[in-house]
């Protein structure tokens, strides 16, 4: 196996159990003898020491500043069984959670939950790798080569480890690096059940229904985005229940409709879900329908959320309760400074447009943007507008989203719900 020596000094974060190597700590390189090239295969297992010959780990070579991502620490090689063992420890966590106590039999007809985060990448020791899990099927997304080259072993140990799951769908066409030589397919079932198999168009997955919390959603993982559904925002769509009962309600960056949903069933007087793109939307209307086949109160809209906020309060509309959550406007830190103007300026549209007494939840699930500077964001927002705001609640990700306490920049969601006077 290739190993890695790191310059004198630099094991320290490794010691504390931070998965990440930088390419500048790298000392030298010592390629095992199958290499052809200078330097390690991308997506390659490589054993990781100190200057001073200490065992550090082992982990997953890739190209560019992260060089290699940690998957074992004090180990040379990866233990036996080790996929099977963090799949069972992580499905473990869900069971302690409540997420996952369905079984094989049940899965299509549980009351009350079917879906949910099963790897959290960096959160469950495994980086580079998501899998979500919506009843029967799970859905895997690699993040780096080294999870692509390992897909097939972790979807064996996914189907040994957690009963509900019966299919197996692979999605990373948006998620590996671009520019590396990448064997095999990035998308594709992996596993498939007598279900899948007899589907007459391969590439549908619409026929796939998952539960939360007792609402029922389709997802569509191979059209959708990310892997189909935003599991993240479940904790936070159940408070959105609990305010929503005789409000208007506006859910904007709406997506499946998840806020719209809950608000619905929180009893809202009206529900507007808005989303950019007419997929999400035709998605919303049959959600809103399998769930409540006789609402009249929902109605869902294709627009831009600048242009539609504009025109609204050009007519002067105005709402109970606003569901902001956008995309990420910070894909990475050298955007920070425009998303921090982006989420005052949508939050300033939003507020301007609540009535005295009403509620904004308000969220950032960039990465890069931290809890601070989103909330002074929010803060410009209500000062530009000259409301005032009070904060009821401080949201984030949710517990199958775990945040891995050696690597902090697990973190990304976080929201915050408003009282506007
Ligand atoms: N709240 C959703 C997730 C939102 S994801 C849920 O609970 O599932 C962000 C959504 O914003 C995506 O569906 C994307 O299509 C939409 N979007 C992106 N840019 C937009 C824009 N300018 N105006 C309106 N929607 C936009």
């Amino acid at each position: 196996m290739t190993t890695i020596f790191l310059k004198p000094h630099k094991e320290e974060s490794l010691k504390r159990f931070h998965p990440w190597v930088f390419s500048g700590a790298i000392g030298r390189v010592l390629l095992d003898t199958t290499h052809k090239g200078d330097a390690p295969e991308e997506g390659e297992l490589v054993a990781v020491y100190s200057a001073a010959n200490e065992v550090l780990g082992v982990g997953h070579w890739q190209v560019g500043s992260i060089a290699v991502r940690i998957l074992a620490f004090g180990v040379e090689q990866l233990p036996k069984d080790f996929w099977r063992e963090r799949i069972r420890a992580a499905y473990r966590v869900r069971q302690t959670l409540g997420l996952a106590d369905v079984q094989r039999d049940n899965v299509q007809s549980t009351k009350e939950n079917n879906t949910f985060r099963l790897i959290h990448g960096e959160g469950d020791f495994l980086p580079g790798l998501i899998v979500d899990v919506y009843a029967e099927t799970a859905v895997i997304q690699a993040h780096s080569v080294g999870m692509h080259v390992c897909r097939k072993e972790i979807a064996e140990a996914i189907l040994a480890e957690v009963p509900q799951v019966q299919n197996i769908y692979y999605k990373s066409d948006d998620t590996l690096p671009f520019k590396a030589p990448i064997e095999g397919e990035k998308t594709g079932w992996l596993v498939e059940s007598q279900k899948t198999a007899s589907l007459k168009d391969k590439s549908r997955s619409d026929e796939f229904w998952s539960v939360e919390n007792g609402l029922q959603f389709r997802i569509d993982w191979l059209r959708g985005q990310k892997t189909g559904f935003f599991i993240d925002q479940r904790e936070n769509r159940a408070l959105v229940e609990r305010y929503a009962n005789g409000k208007d309600v506006l859910n904007m960056f709406c997506y499946t409709g998840g806020f719209s949903l809950y608000a619905l069933r929180g009893g809202a007087k009206t529900v507007d879900s808005v989303d950019v793109s007419q997929k999400a939307i035709d998605l919303v209307n049959v959600n809103v329908a399998k769930n409540f086949p006789a609402a009249t109160n929902h109605t869902a809209v294709a627009a831009d959320a600048f242009e539609y906020l504009s025109a609204q309060k050009a007519q002067g509309r105005t709402y109970d309760l606003i569901i902001l959550d956008p995309p990420a406007f910070a894909k990475h830190r050298d955007a920070v400074k425009n998303a921090l103007r982006g989420y005052q300026r949508i939050n300033a549209k939003a507020i301007e447009m609540i009535r005295p007494g009403g509620i904004l939840f308000t969220f950032s699930c960039s990465q890069a943007v931290d809890k601070e500077a989103f909330r002074l964001a929010v803060f410009s927002a209500a000062a530009q507008v000259g409301r005032k705001v009070r904060i009821l609640h401080q949201l984030h990700q949710p517990q199958d989203h775990p945040i891995n306490i050696y690597h902090p920049e697990g973190e990304y969601l976080k929201g915050l719900v408003l009282f506007v006077e």
